[in-house]
This record gives structure tokens, sequence and C-alpha cells, in this order.
């Protein structure tokens, strides 16, 4: 037996399961179980990541200060208090590497993002995790679970996979109640689908204890580069950037991330369409007797009767070149959460799920 081990709690770590993206004999096969863009980045973007083919044997910059100044302005916050990551997955680690070790408890919902435990775990620390109440975060449920050893509160808000969310005033209230100790994390991934929504910046703004991330792989279209951020109170992002690797973000991250939040013609075109698309691939399920929660994001939770229901909807989808995700893993083994598409693609979800239920040959 051998006598070299890892820290305690990274053998505890189930790997992360991405989305699949091939189906073995079948062609013309549409990706939805990833919650990407349909519509990739703009043309901006591609071209700021063509010329960086010219830089390559140059260093990136160390403290992203062209990057940090353009989210400032286009997002309303204050350049000085962002800290960039390799996607937010990387902020979500260096919070956990920062203030939960061994323990430590860190507080996540019955259906939140797999990464909040994986990280927790990774640092040693334990997580914890919270019920909601019909796939809605539960604040109260929150408030109970916290102690003195809480350091962390992970919320997702849009969330995945349910694509619901709270609003401001309940965060507040999260973030008034929680012990002295304690940080709230606000994961805005799905921020920018919402109209008018801040991702929680408001709260960082007016608090000590509240941390934003926010990403560039969903409604930017940028998934395969790797680009996040942070926004919080000055106290953690000092912590943060102590942490963080000098060149953690290449020259091309870099630029298509800049040229990506500048171009805020393409987003907006992208969250209409996506808020166009998911109303009507919504109701189009709806109408085959598939229901779902009312989603804020850029994916939809399609609920069965059961766990084999689900299942075998998701074999049919296969077979007709549609990948979408199974979420047992999240404790919804009765669900199935598709991405909002093009609208072709849309189409042949419902077209499928017709199929499937026996509305349509
Ligand atoms: C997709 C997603 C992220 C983004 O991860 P990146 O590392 O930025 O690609 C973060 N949180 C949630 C809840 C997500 O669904």
């Amino acid at each position: 037996m051998t006598v070299i081990t890892p820290q305690p709690g990274i053998m505890d770590i189930e790997l992360y399961q991405g989305g699949a993206a091939h189906i073995d004999g079948v062609s013309n096969v549409v990706k939805l179980s990833s919650n990407e863009n349909p519509f990739g980045p703009s043309d901006a973007v591609k071209e700021a990541f063509r010329k960086v083919a010219f830089d390559l044997h140059r260093y990136p910059s160390t403290d992203h200060a062209a990057l940090r100044e353009a989210i400032g302005e286009v997002q309303g916050v204050d350049p000085a208090r962002v800290v960039c990551g390799v996607g937010s997955d990387e902020i979500i680690a260096f919070l956990c590497q920062a203030y939960a070790g061994p323990g430590d408890e860190v507080i996540h919902t019955e259906h939140g993002f797999a990464m909040y435990r994986i990280s927790t775990l990774a640092n040693g620390g334990t997580p914890v995790e919270v019920p909601e109440r019909g796939r809605v975060t539960d604040v109260d449920a929150i408030l109970s679970a916290c102690n003195d050893a809480t350091r962390l509160v992970f919320i997702a808000n849009p969330n995945n996979p349910t694509g619901t969310m709270i609003g401001e005033a309940e965060m507040a209230r999260l973030a008034d109640g929680l012990p002295p100790q304690a940080l709230l994390v606000i994961d805005g991934a799905y921020a920018e689908y919402v109209e008018g929504y801040d991702g929680g910046a408001g709260l960082v703004d007016s608090r000590q204890n509240v941390v934003m991330t926010r990403t560039f792989s969903k409604l930017y279209g940028l998934g395969g580069l790797r680009v996040g951020w942070g926004y919080g109170p000055q106290h953690v992002v000092d912590v943060l950037n102590r942490m963080r690797g000098p060149f953690n973000l290449s020259n091309a991250a870099l630029a298509a991330a800049e040229a990506a939040v500048r171009d805020t013609a393409w987003a907006d075109k992208c969250r209409n369409e996506n808020t166009r698309m998911r109303h009507w691939l919504a109701e189009a399920l709806a109408g085959h007797g598939v229901v779902s929660d009312t989603s804020l994001a850029n994916f939809i939770l399609a609920r069965f009767a059961d766990q084999a229901e689900a299942e075998a909807c998701d074999a049919h989808l296969k077979s007709q070149g549609l990948i979408v995700r199974k979420v047992a893993g999240y404790n919804l083994p009765n669900c199935l959460r598709i991405t909002v598409g093009d609208e072709p693609s849309c189409r042949r979800v419902a077209h499928a799920v017709g199929q499937f239920m026996g509305d349509e040959v």
C-alpha cells in the first residue's frame, strides 16, 4: 500500500463531468449540454484574437489593466476592485484557497454548481449542502445552516441548473444575516442574460462581506478561452491578487475578452435572441406536457414524471442528434437541462420532445 497520499478531502472529489459533444454514428449533432452561446463571439472579438498571433512571443500583462478598465466602463464597477481569472472557476478556487481550509464550512445549495464543492474539498474545507425551496434558493435555510465555522456561502443567481433567481432584497437579507467571519459569493455566470440586473455589484459596493464572480464563457461566447472575473471589497481583492499567478491570463484571452466586453451591440443581440427562444422553447415543451420553472438564464430545466422518463427522453434526443444535460448529479434525476440554442436547434428539440411524448411522428 502506498504511503504517499494527498491532502485530506482531495480523494472525496468526484471528477467534474463536462457536457458531452459527440454521439457515435450520428452526424449533424447539436450540442446543448454546456450553456454555450450558439452564435459564438462577435467578429470584433475574432479580429482581436487574430491580431494576437503576431505578439505570441511577448508575456502578457500582469495587472490586466486594459481589461479591468473596459469591464469598469461597461459594467459600471470600480476597476481597482476587479480581479481576472482563468474562467470564474479560478476565482472560485482562489476564494476557497484563501478563506476555507480544514475545519471550515462552505455552504452551497441543494442544486448548486459542482465547482463549489470541488474547490472546497480541494482545499480541505467541508462542503455543506442546504435545501432549496421548490428549486429556488432558500435564504432562511441558508441562515439557519450558518455557524462559527461558516466561511463562504456560494449562490449562483440565476442558478445553474435550475435557471431560477432570487431578488436583490432577499440577497441583501442573506448578506446581512451572515456570521461576521463569512463571505457571500454571488456567482453571476448568467447575470448578463437578465435585462437590467447588475449581478450583485450594488451589494458588493455597499458591503464588506459580498463578492461577485462573472464570466466570459456564457453570453460572450468565450468558453474555450477561459476568462472570468471577480468583484469585491478591497480587502478581498488584495487577498486574491496575492494568490493569482502573475501571468494567469494569456495575451489572447485578455485581448478577446476586452473586445467582447466593449461590443455591447453583440451582447444585446445575443441576450434578446436568447430571451425570445427561451420563451418559445419553454412554451413548446409545455405544450407537449414537459414543464419547466421560469428560467432567467440561457437554458431551461425540463421536468419529467420520473428519472426513467427523463432518461428515456434523453436517449430519444440523442438518437435525433441532440445532446442535452442529465442533472441527476445535481439532485435532479427527473430533469434534463437544455441550453437555448439558435432557432433551428430549438425547433429540433421541440419536435423531438413532441415525438417522444407521442404528440408528433
Ligand atoms: C458556466 C458557469 C460558470 C463559468 O465558469 P467559467 O470557469 O467562467 O467558464 C460559473 N458558475 C456557474 C454557475 C456556471 O454555470
